[in-house]
């Protein structure tokens, strides 16, 4: 073809998804340089320049060819995104209703959609023969971080800084040091060229034997490798679920595949990391909110390339491609960090997961000791393939349960006498004690003594907590903060707290137990990884004694030496308005009870409460989880709530009082009536001032979901050119976990 001819063909028109809340894509010309669906390029968008997904290719758009603009730049040669993973992001994008563009930015790292190379070069540290032969003749040895990071330099071969991070907190100092030495080198590799991944199993540690119950789950997963199933998991809490995960990745890597992992919070499960790096030799890399974008963008490049061949990760992981994908592991599966709450694109990772794992014909593996009622319900279905872990891992016996009557007892600062009673002993047993308290801070109110007023927030309808330590009031709702006052703003008076918060808890217990080290886990003291990690050795020392936490405790650690745990205020969620507080509540108290007792050692659980007689505790402790979420979901199905229905939420906020509330009844209106959908509402948000806006909602419900889908995408086009919503905050949440 000469350049007479190809000038005479129509310009082939790229369809560029753009990250704008606007629900379409839009027509570039392309710019004669190839371009192939998946790739990013650069256009330009009104007087801006925004970097963009190219989704489709075509011959003809729907404006003129002389309105269309053309590319700036194309940034890829190669697809970002393989095919199964932009059908899955577009069906995402079509299930949570938001635009493709705003999915697609979610999907990728941050540099990414600012337009970095995609593979790139990136500093790889190894070991020089002098720093081998200084290892071999035992140097350092007063440098013992030094001679760590050697030692691994030389087991492990080039590592890079991404690698080392994971490894070893502050190694960029040490590793400074050994350079100055000669002991360690640098060189710069692009991913392709960094070293090759190791095939085969790679095994560095094999596991215990496996209990029959284990054998048999993880044959029933062994056979369903290759093609899409889905097993629920379910394990009591230290049965041996992870020893479960451990060994089908292991298959699986054998086989060639990799293996994605999705847990709650991985910041905070160093163990679980740990677990997997003792056991693979393969390169593996972890997604978590603490990484930097530079960080996060090298562990996104590491898992595209088929470097790493485990990536673990917390919520968007769900999303990182992964050439040979072979299996998605979601451990705790009932954890509600899995689903988005905030922003625009409000999804469930876990139900993604399961989306990814049927597009990508592999098995997914939902595992939990408290199964989500979605998942029991799946089984229940036919849906699902349940694999039970009953039994506790070794020799370690399940804990007994109890419920301390606080009606009937003396309570000092919040414990009980026969729970202080149980604390001594277990502690003249030369045990750990773990007491939970589902808040953190001093206390949740400064009382004044005189005219009874409450410090409040400025900004929400709710009260500040304090802070004894920094002498601070802050807002859990909006994070507004102020100085503690000495004495009541309105009369002068003496202020003073009233409730209990796990810094208090602390205060209270160092008195009673004076000389006992105490472990506090809340987001005041434990804000990082490093955090954890030395707050977990304290505890694994056996330095700390007594353990007090929040909602943190409750996430997958083994304390082995903990034989008591004490739930202070279970009471809170029992008469909660929203229909899944009691699933909550449940999953709370049998995972925290789960932490006690591991290690062959029985545990004892307490459970301080006011309503002894309470149905919820009652059924939990009479027939277990099991028995509790079968009682619950005979009642989710006669009131049609989820999993037997479908919900959906509309939610708004304004500055004025009234604009959301006005807002949310025009689109109700729009809706007019659909049969088999239900608009329940507008209602005030639970807590209608927050952060300054006047919260308010509008629920959707129906039995099924397509109809649900049908209606949501009738409605809301039209719910979006409601003038009354242009100066508001709304968002539609597709299956919201909270409706109150
Ligand atoms: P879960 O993930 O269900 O909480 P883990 O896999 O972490 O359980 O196992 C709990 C503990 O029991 C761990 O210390 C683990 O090493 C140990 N364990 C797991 N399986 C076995 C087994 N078959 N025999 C002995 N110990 C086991
Ligand atoms: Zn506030």
């Amino acid at each position: 073809m000469d350049k007479h001819d190809k000038s005479m063909t129509a310009p082939p028109i790229v369809r560029v998804a753009l990250d704008t809340p606007l629900r379409r894509l839009f027509d570039y010309l392309s710019d004669g340089q190839p371009v192939a669906v998946g790739c990013r390029v650069r256009v330009p968008f009104g007087r801006q320049a925004l970097v963009g997904l190219v989704v489709a290719l075509a011959t003809e758009s729907e404006l003129p060819a002389d309105k269309l603009r053309p590319v700036t730049a194309v940034l890829d040669e190669q697809p970002l995104l393989d095919e199964p993973l932009l059908n899955l992001l577009t069906w995402a994008a079509g299930y949570y209703h938001h635009p493709l563009g705003a999915v697609l930015a979610s999907a990728l790292p941050r540099l990414l959609r600012e337009g970095e190379p995609a593979r790139a070069s990136e500093l790889w540290f190894s070991a020089t023969a002098d720093g081998e032969a200084a290892l071999a003749s035992g140097a350092l040895a007063r440098a013992p971080k030094q001679r760590e990071l050697l030692a691994r330099l030389v087991a492990a071969g080039p590592l890079s800084a991404l690698q080392l991070g994971e490894h070893l907190p502050r190694w960029r100092e040490n590793l400074a040091s050994l350079q100055q030495r000669g002991y360690a080198d640098s060189r710069v590799l692009t991913t392709e060229d960094a070293p090759a991944a190791p095939t085969g199993t790679a095994a560095t540690a094999s596991g215990p034997p496996l209990s029959d119950d284990q054998q048999h789950a993880l044959s029933a997963l062994q056979d369903g490798l290759g093609r899409y199933g889905s097993f629920l998991l379910d394990g009591v809490t230290g049965s041996g679920k992870t020893e479960v995960y451990l060994r089908l990745i292991d298959t699986v890597l054998a086989q060639g595949h990799s293996a994605l992992v999705l847990c709650p919070e991985i910041g905070l499960t160093p163990q679980l990391l740990a677990r997997f790096r003792e056991r693979f030799a393969v390169p593996l890399v972890a997604l978590h909110s603490g990484l930097t974008d530079r960080e996060r963008l090298q562990a996104w490049r590491s898992a595209a390339s088929g470097r790493a061949r485990i990536v673990i990760g917390t919520r968007s992981a769900v999303f990182v491609p992964l050439p040979a994908l072979g299996v998605i592991v979601v451990d705790e599966e009932h954890d509600a960090s899995f689903k988005q709450q905030e922003g625009g694109f409000r999804y469930s990772a876990r139900d993604m997961a399961v989306v990814r794992a049927q597009r990508s014909a592999v098995p997914v593996l939902l595992g939990s000791a408290t199964p989500s009622f979605e998942s029991l319900h799946n089984v229940a279905a036919g849906r699902s393939q349940r694999l039970s872990l009953p039994r506790r891992a070794g020799a370690a016996e399940p804990p007994s349960l109890q419920l301390i009557d606080l009606r009937g007892h003396a309570v000092h600062r919040g414990f009980s006498m026969p729970l202080l009673q149980a604390m001594e002993r277990h502690l003249a047993a030369g045990a750990q004690v773990l007491i939970f308290i589902n808040r953190r801070g001093y206390a949740p109110t400064l009382l004044c003594s005189g005219c009874g007023w409450i410090a409040p927030c400025r900004h929400c309808d709710a009260r500040l907590t304090i802070h004894q330590q920094q002498q601070r009031l802050s807002c859990h709702h909006c994070g507004a903060d102020e100085p503690l006052p000495a004495t009541c703003p309105r009369c002068g008076h003496g202020v003073r707290p009233l409730g209990h918060g796990t810094e208090r808890v602390e205060e209270t217990l160092a008195a009673r137990f004076p000389g006992l080290p105490i472990a506090r886990f809340d987001r005041d003291s434990v804000r990082d990884a490093a955090d954890l990690e030395a707050a977990i050795a304290r505890v694994n020392s056996g330095e700390a004694r007594i353990l007090i936490g929040t909602q943190m405790l409750t996430k997958g650690h083994h304390f082995p030496d903990v034989t008591l745990v004490g739930v202070l205020n279970a009471d809170q969620s029992l008469f909660s308005t929203d229909f899944r507080a009691a699933e909550r509540l449940a999953q709370t108290i049998v995972q925290v009870a789960g932490r006690a007792g591991r290690a062959g050692r029985a545990g004892e659980v307490l459970v301080q409460t006011e309503f002894p007689q309470h149905p919820l505790l009652m059924c939990l402790l009479e027939d277990g989880y099991g028995g509790f979420a079968r009682r619950a979901l005979t009642e989710r199905e006669a009131a049609g709530w989820p999993p037997y229905g479908r919900l959906a939420l509309l939610r708004a906020s304004g500055i004025k009082p009234q604009a959301a509330l006005d807002f949310l009844s025009q689109a109700r209106q729009l809706a007019g009536e659909t049969p088999g959908v239900q608009l329940l509402g507008p209602v005030p948000a639970a807590m209608v001032r927050r952060a300054g806006r006047h919260h308010a909602q509008l629920l959707i419900e129906s039995r099924e979901r397509p109809l649900m889908q049908r209606f949501l995408q009738q409605w809301l086009p039209q719910v979006e050119q409601l003038e009354a919503g242009r100066a508001l905050r709304w968002a539609l949440d597709v299956d919201p976990l909270e409706v109150f």
